[in-house]
């Protein structure tokens, strides 16, 4: 059950219809020249969807603590403008946004001819690569009070709270830290006086909306900086904090410069509560928020029956399913955040606006297609498909008709392959009303997240197959599974509308010298083969050689593998997102993993792999398996045959082009193509 988290909850004096609420995510279209279009858009699909109290992305109470050039700044009257078409909106249909007030402070990454970076101390930030300036002690009262101007503006424009950012290593993080403030005066000198500013934050922004307004305070609950600041500063900050008026404390981790992943794939599920519950146990009643890697909601309810922490904050889960807390509540799947970064983090580090590796409609909210996905709520009437019988080996389902959505004239589409680009394709064409049959060569659909979901923090790569399935059957589309579509079947195709190619890819064949040796596979046989042996060589430098490696560094019965990876290149997982990439390759060294980079004159035998590495030296690495994971070419068969129906068709996924192929692409291609038709 569910009860827990679907009870009602407060902050100060606003009521919340449950026990989530959606973190801030900075968008990367808050400044879009819309008139607030596509934000107001965004948030109303997550009130359709059951969201609770949201928190908008960062908010910049001055020019100077804007984050990236183009962020949002309060003092903007054209920015307020469309915040309160945002608050206005939202709050004519039910839901709660909460303005986040934001100082980047040192990690601030001006423009040309912005405003300089200004902080407690002159601290370079790796993040912007800048020093920043020191604050005067009256440059430090002036951002309090710009604070207290921004709560003012928020309540003004019609939002239902704040939350004050003082987490992450922004600004209220970097007077906290002995790492950033150096200085010896009013704002710093010992824990009293570094704590003193986030507590005349807290006081002003209070004095400035009144005792009614809820105040949150988001805070570093432990900033895994060595030197940073101690568990009882902390402890006694949160209860600072409190005494100056916050209603709640959101518990971050981290700084974003920490050398410890905290929201990537590898970091499990719930690792971060105790550090909310530390914080819990300091502040007696005052409610507190835990967040970070929490991705459903049966996990928010074990933490809330097994903690004393009152709510749950989530971000990333409600970009992945607008719906979340609905589908949640109805027992539904639910498109679960697998935690990649690959569209969300990853582009928000680089100044893009984010979207969703398993939700391509992330910012396009507005956009007349998002209509379909509203029909999540109403109860679809169904029909009989008429003319398509169900193969033995399929799953059939009735028909849908789409309730309340203008569906053009349903037609009948083929769907080629069951990865991730024609699954989501097959449900958005019959999301649009459209008859669809899927064939899908392998005995279950997935395609290569059937293999990524045995990769090590990737498990939940096969919540993505069995929500958009689960999709599938709800929707009426027919699944042949065990069924490959070849040359032969171009009487089949032909009788269909439209035909979608999403038969993905094979792996690239390398010829080496022992190659053909029994002991060489490829890295498709690799995932699903747990006999490798104790020693294991890679292959290969991309992404599939570094899940492998991390796959194959598991114990195998019970005994430590040693696993080596052999790239020609030098940098291994190049392409991997600027979030992960990192976290991995310290879980790979974490393991033991080795790797040998600038390789040459392969030659492998029975127990060893021959080579010339990059120092030119000879080498002999002992291996009894080894695995080629040297890329991926389409597996393009079908497009000659497809092509001679005449039939309107899309070749989607790696089926049309493994070059940078990722899956973030395959979605979007499988979702383009379901709205070309
Ligand atoms: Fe989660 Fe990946 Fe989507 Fe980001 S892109 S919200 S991490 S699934």
């Amino acid at each position: 059950g569910l009860q827990r988290v679907l009870r009602p909850g407060r902050i100060g004096r606003l009521p919340l219809p449950h026990r989530i609420v959606m973190g801030a995510m900075h968008l990367g279209w808050e400044n879009r020249d819309d008139d607030g279009r596509a934000l107001a858009a965004f948030y109303l699909a997550r009130v359709r969807g059951g969201a609770g109290l949201m928190v908008t992305g960062g908010a910049a109470v001055s020019a100077a603590g804007a984050d990236v050039p183009g962020y949002g700044v309060l003092d903007d009257p054209a920015f307020r403008a469309r915040l309160r078409r945002v608050a206005g909106e939202v709050g004519v249909a039910g839901g709660l946004l909460a303005l986040q007030l934001f100082h980047a402070g040192r990690y601030a990454r001006p423009a040309a001819g912005g405003p300089r970076p200004v902080a407690p101390s002159a601290v370079p930030s790796p993040i912007s690569r800048l020093t920043p300036d020191t604050l005067s002690a009256a440059g430090v009262s002036r951002i309090v009070e710009d604070f207290a101007r921004g709560a003012h503006h928020a309540r003004e424009l019609g939002f239902s709270a704040v939350e004050i950012m003082g987490s992450e290593g922004y600004l209220i993080d970097q007077f906290l830290s002995p790492l950033t403030n150096r200085r010896d005066d009013e704002w710093g000198g010992d824990p009293q006086r570094r704590m003193r500013f986030g507590v005349a934050v807290v006081r002003a922004v209070r004095e400035a909306v009144g005792t009614d307004f809820p105040v949150v305070m988001r805070m570093t609950g432990d900033d895994l900086l060595p030197g940073g600041t101690d568990r009882d500063t902390v402890a006694e900050y949160a209860r600072a904090l409190a005494a100056a008026g916050a209603d709640a404390l959101n518990v971050g981790v981290g700084w974003h410069e920490s050398p410890t992943p905290t929201v990537q794939a590898v970091v499990p599920p719930g690792h971060w509560v105790p550090v909310a519950s530390a914080v819990k146990a300091a502040v007696g009643a005052l409610p507190v928020l835990a967040s970070n890697r929490i991705n459903r909601l049966a996990q928010a309810e074990a933490i809330l029956a097994g903690t004393p922490l009152d709510l749950i904050s989530m971000a990333r889960p409600f970009l992945a399913d607008p719906a979340l807390i609905e589908r949640s509540r109805a027992g539904r799947p639910v498109n679960i955040c697998v935690a990649c970064n690959q569209a969300c983090i990853d582009r928000s580090l680089v100044g893009a606006a984010v979207s969703c590796m398993v939700n391509p409609l992330v910012g396009r909210e507005a956009d007349p297609e998002f209509e379909a996905e509203r029909e999540d709520r109403a109860a679809p009437a169904t029909q009989a498909e008429p003319g398509v019988r169900a193969a033995p080996s399929g799953q059939v389902g009735p028909v849908v008709r789409v309730g309340s959505v203008a569906v053009r004239e349903p037609r009948t589409v083929a769907v080629v392959g069951a990865g991730p680009a024609g699954l989501r394709a097959a449900r958005d064409l019959a999301l649009a009303g459209h008859r669809v049959t899927v064939y899908e060569a392998d005995r279950e659909p997935g395609g290569q997240f059937r293999l990524a979901c045995r990769v090590p923090g990737k498990a939940d790569y096969a919540e993505t197959i069995r929500f958009l399935t689960a999709e599938l059957t709800r929707l009426g589309v027919v699944l042949h599974t065990g069924r490959p579509v070849a040359g032969a079947d171009e009487g089949l195709l032909r009788r269909y509308d439209g035909i979608i190619v999403a038969t993905g890819v094979v792996p690239r064949r390398v010829d080496l010298p022992g190659g053909a040796l029994p002991h060489v596979r490829d890295y498709g046989a690799a995932f699903t083969d747990d006999a490798l042996g104790p020693r294991v060589a890679v292959i290969g430098g991309g992404g599939i050689a570094v899940d492998l490696a991390h796959l194959a560094s598991q114990p195998g019965a019970g005994r430590p593998r040693q696993v080596t990876v052999l790239l020609r290149g030098e940098r291994l997982g190049p392409r991997m997102g600027r979030s992960t990439r990192w976290a991995v390759l310290a879980e790979l060294r974490r393991r033991q993993v080795a790797v040998v980079s600038g390789v040459r004159d392969l030659r492998i035998d029975t127990d060893a792999v021959h080579l010339v590495d990059g120092t030119g030296a000879a080498r002999s690495v002992p291996a009894d398996t080894v695995v080629i994971a040297a890329g991926q070419l389409p597996a393009d068969g079908l497009v000659r045959t497809v092509r001679r129906t005449g039939v309107w068709h899309r070749v989607v996924g790696g089926a049309r082009d493994t070059t940078g192929l990722d899956a973030v692409r395959a979605f979007a291609e499988g979702h383009a193509a379901a709205l070309a038709f």
